[in-house]
C-alpha cells in the first residue's frame, strides 16, 4: 500500500508538471500566432424569426495552427485569459470585425450588426474603453452596428465595476449583449439593473426544449420578461426545427444555430449574403 502512495503520487506530481508544461508550450504558441498571424475570424449569421432574414453576425475566432491543424477556442482562450494574451487577441478580433463590417458596408450588402465576445480581462484593463474608441474612429462603423457579448459570469465577477463600463459603452452608442444566459449564476433579479440590449438564451435551455415542460416554462418566463424591458431575444445553438418552432411560438426574436448555418469564413458568409438565403 506504501508503495502504491509512493506510485501514485509520482505520477500525480508527473501529470502535473505535463500541464504546466503544456500550459507553457500553449502560451508561447499564442505569443507567435499573434505574431504570425495565424488567427481567423469566422462568421455565424443570426437570423430574424418572422421575417427570416440575418440582421447581423457574431464574429467567432478561429486558430489555424501550422501543424496542428485547427485547434478551438474552447482549447485556448482559457489559457489566453489566464496568460493575459487576450488582450492583443481581444483586440484584434475587435478591430478585425469592425473592419469586415465596413467592408461590406462599402461592397453594398444589407446592414448589419457584427458582435464580438469580450473576456472579463479585457474589460479590466484601465484602457478599454480608449481602446474602443479608437478603434470606432479608426475603421469608421456606426457604433449602432457594434455588438458587445458579455457573459453572465463576467457580469458576476464584479458587479458594479463590469455595470459601469456597460453604461459607459452604451453611451458610445454601442448595444450590449448578454450572452449564455441561463448557464451560469442566473438571476432574473439582476437583469432589471442591466441596459443590455439583447439577451442570448444558453444552447443548454434549446437543447430540451421540445421535451422538457420545465426548462419550456423558464424559457417562456425568460422572454416575456425580457420583452416587457425593451431586450431583444436571441436563442443560441438551435438545430432542429422542431426547437425553431417552438421557440418562434415562445415570441422569440432571432435564432442561431446550426440549423441555419455554422460560423463560416468571410467568402463563404459573402456567399450567403448575396443568395440572400431565407430560412
Ligand atoms: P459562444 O460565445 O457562446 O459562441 C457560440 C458557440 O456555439 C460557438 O462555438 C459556435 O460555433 C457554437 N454554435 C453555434 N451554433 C451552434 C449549434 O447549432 N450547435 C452547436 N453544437 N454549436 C453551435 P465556438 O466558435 O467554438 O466558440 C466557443 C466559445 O469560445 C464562444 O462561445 C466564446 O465563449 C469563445 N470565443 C469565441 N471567439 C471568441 C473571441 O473572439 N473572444 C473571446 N473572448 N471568446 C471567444
Ligand atoms: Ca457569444
Ligand atoms: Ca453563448
Ligand atoms: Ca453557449
Amino acid at each position: 500500500a506504501k508503495n502504491n502512495g509512493k506510485n501514485s503520487y509520482r505520477f500525480y506530481t508527473s501529470d502535473l508538471n505535463e500541464k504546466m508544461l503544456e500550459k507553457l508550450e500553449m502560451e508561447n504558441n499564442l505569443r507567435h500566432a499573434v505574431e504570425r498571424n495565424e488567427f481567423m475570424v469566422y462568421y455565424q449569421p443570426k437570423v430574424h424569426m418572422h421575417t427570416g432574414r440575418i440582421t447581423g453576425v457574431e464574429a467567432l475566432i478561429r486558430w489555424k495552427h501550422p501543424t496542428k491543424g485547427m485547434i478551438p477556442p474552447s482549447r485556448f482562450i482559457p489559457i489566453a485569459e489566464e496568460t493575459k494574451m487576450i488582450i492583443p487577441i481581444g483586440e484584434w478580433v475587435l478591430r478585425n470585425a469592425c473592419r469586415q463590417i465596413k467592408s461590406w458596408e462599402e461592397l453594398g450588402y444589407p446592414a448589419m450588426t457584427v458582435s464580438v465576445n469580450l473576456s472579463v480581462i479585457q474589460i479590466q484593463q484601465p484602457d478599454f474603453l480608449e481602446k474602443i474608441k479608437s478603434i470606432l474612429k479608426e475603421t469608421g462603423i456606426k457604433p449602432s452596428c457594434l455588438e458587445l457579448e458579455i457573459t453572465e459570469n463576467t457580469i458576476m465577477k464584479d458587479f458594479e465595476f463590469t455595470n459601469n463600463i456597460l453604461n459607459a459603452l452604451k453611451k458610445l452608442g454601442i448595444r450590449i449583449s448578454l450572452d449564455d444566459f441561463g448557464k451560469g449564476y442566473s438571476s432574473l433579479n439582476y437583469l432589471k439593473q442591466l441596459e443590455i440590449d439583447v439577451l442570448k438564451i444558453d444552447k443548454a435551455f434549446v437543447d430540451d426544449i421540445t421535451e422538457n415542460d420545465h426548462q419550456q416554462a423558464i424559457v417562456k418566463a425568460v422572454i416575456d420578461m425580457a420583452h416587457s424591458m425593451n431586450i431583444t431575444v436571441v436563442a443560441e445553438g438551435v438545430e432542429t426545427w422542431e426547437q425553431f418552432k417552438f421557440l418562434k411560438s415562445l415570441n422569440c426574436d432571432k435564432v442561431q444555430g446550426y440549423l441555419f448555418s455554422k460560423p463560416l469564413p468571410v467568402m463563404e458568409m459573402e456567399e450567403m449574403m448575396r443568395e440572400k438565403k431565407k430560412i
